[in-house]
């Protein structure tokens, strides 16, 4: 009797005794596929978890910052044509996506980060792994955002990539909302 294993178009023929004789090796190899499989999303983008989301790698920040600039076509800037788009990205690999639709009483405008965060969250996703903007210029989330952004990422970890036209800034959101708002006591009713 012959086992056949089929991986990335290889087919190995092999007597099933050796699966068992040989299965430290095959161990390795499935330890191998099941941790690549946690660092590739289904959806073809690269991640990393936890921690590590500070060491993303390139390949993901290019493609994040890829998806905010696509988003940013989108933009909806008719007072200041200063147009945003945002590209978040889950633990999950998912990326979503936001732009800025302003609105002529100004007030009732939204910024594309927290678009994306609506989105995110309305497809039931919670965790997110980096945020990445892009803008016209150098510029980094308004304070409101950052606010939305630290209900998410209690520890401040979460990774920003500020694509402006030339470069791209990093910055944890620790470091751009030192000290934020995260809890409250509720006070008795009077
Ligand atoms: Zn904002």
């Amino acid at each position: 009797m012959r086992t056949v294993l089929t991986a990335c178009g290889i087919k190995v023929v092999l007597p099933w005794q050796m699966l068992w004789t040989e299965r430290p090796f095959f161990m390795g190899v499935w330890n191998i596929i099941v941790a690549s499989a946690r660092v590739v999303g289904y959806n073809g983008v690269y991640m990393m978890r936890g921690e590590e989301t500070r060491l993303m790698q390139q390949q993901v920040v290019d493609e994040l910052v890829a998806r905010a600039r696509q988003a940013r076509k989108n933009a909806y800037a008719p007072y200041s044509h200063f147009r945003v788009g945002a590209a978040l990205l889950t633990r999950n690999g998912h990326i979503y996506t936001g732009c800025n639709v302003e609105n002529v009483s100004f007030g009732a405008t939204i910024c594309a980060e927290r678009a994306a965060v609506l989105a995110a969250v309305s497809a039931g996703e919670r965790a997110f792994a980096a945020l990445a903007l892009a803008a016209g210029e150098d510029v980094t989330p308004c304070g409101m955002c950052r606010q939305v952004l630290a209900e998410f990422s209690k520890d401040g970890a979460l990774p920003i990539y500020c694509a402006g036209p030339e470069q791209v800034r990093v910055f944890t959101l620790a470091e751009l909302l030192p000290r934020a708002f995260d809890s409250f006591q509720a006070e008795d009713a009077e």
